[in-house]
């Protein structure tokens, strides 16, 4: 492969949670696709992270499957940016482990996204796993030497934690490591059609793959202004999750979208009909473009196995490097 001069290596993940929605488009993979240009890329699929809330294993191939098929149908270039599971590259564990001996109980305690995430989940007790799991994704980062670490606000006390272990480890047994910077990012949120954080498991998506027809009837339920009953009815775009979908896929129209919702003019089923018609626009060619991958999986088994083989090659030598640097090994 033609090498490329890029501004760094990056290190980006997500757990295998099948099928893509709006919501990981607009917040991570649209980004994913720009930056692929500039920096060298290692895709993750964090099949071990997902063990610190499901331990279900069952579907965990099969939603890895989909949910590449969808990076790719997007643009996702795997001649640039390897694409690999955790799971199948052993020194990540390694790494793990190592790191996790670096770091006190008590500082990951303070990690607030964990508190974040108990609080969420309503949680009681945690495993050790979950509460090492920034440990874990700083061997994600560190194994692949990733410099740069593309994040939202709330991510960066994990990043943190990744540059402490960084300049704890080279600090005692030499410079093996870069200490990560984090790339402030403006990952866009979009809610789901009933205002919530979209998520598969409050079944408030707009996935992907949906043809017009299911976002047409998807849309349908998406919640709007209650002041406004019926056409006639002057609405308030601000408060309406439709026009916030509209002003993220409709652009062109929202100046007019906006005059007629404050106008009574323009009734909600149209406005509806029109967001759905654009979101469509913008989708309909991923649909196509994961087709072929829907339909035939071992071409997406083809890449991941290819990227676990690229990504082994830096993991296996950085490993070394560690090895050597403790004196383990003879
Ligand atoms: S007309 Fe459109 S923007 Fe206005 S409240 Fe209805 S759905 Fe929302």
């Amino acid at each position: 492969m033609e090498l490329r001069k890029t501004k760094g290596r990056i290190l980006s993940g997500m757990r295998p949670t099948g099928k893509m929605h709006l919501g990981n488009f607009v917040g991570a993979l649209e980004n994913w696709v720009k930056l692929q240009t500039e920096y060298e890329n290692y895709h993750l699929i964090a099949d071990y992270h997902a063990l610190t809330t499901n331990l279900d294993t069952s579907e965990l191939l099969a939603n890895t499957l989909e949910m590449v098929a969808d990076w790719l149908a997007v643009g996702i270039d795997p001649s640039h940016s390897p694409i690999f599971r955790q799971s199948q590259i052993k020194e990540h564990t390694e790494l793990h482990l190592i790191f996790s001996m670096l770091i006190t109980t008590a500082r990951l305690e303070r990690n607030p996204t964990l508190k974040e995430q108990v609080r969420d989940l309503n949680m009681e007790n945690i495993t050790y796993g979950h509460l090492g799991y920034p440990v874990l994704q700083a061997a994600d980062i560190l194994l692949y030497k990733g410099n740069i670490v593309p994040v939202g606000e709330d991510q960066v006390p994990h990043v943190e934690i990744t540059r402490e272990l960084a300049r704890k480890f080279n600090a005692i047994y030499g410079e093996v490591f870069p200490v990560p910077e984090a790339k402030l990012t403006n990952f866009a949120r979009l809610p789901g059609l009933d205002g919530n954080k979209m998520s598969k498991s409050l079944g408030n998506t707009i996935l992907l793959s949906d043809d017009p027809t299911e976002v047409d009837a998807k849309l349908r339920k998406a919640i709007t202004d209650p002041a406004k009953i019926r056409r006639g009815d002057p609405g308030h775009p601000e408060v309406c999750l439709v026009f916030t979908y509209q002003q993220r896929f409709n652009a062109t129209q929202v100046p007019e979208i906006e005059m007629g919702c404050r106008s009574g003019q323009l009734g909600c089923v149209e406005c509806k009909h029109r967001c759905a018609a654009a979101i469509s626009r913008q989708i309909e060619p991923y649909r196509l473009a994961r087709e072929p991958y829907a339909q035939n999986p071992a071409l997406v088994m083809e890449v991941l196995k290819e990227g676990e083989r690229r990504a082994h090659e830096v993991a296996e030598q950085t490993m070394a490097e560690v090895r050597e640097a403790m004196q383990l090994g003879g």
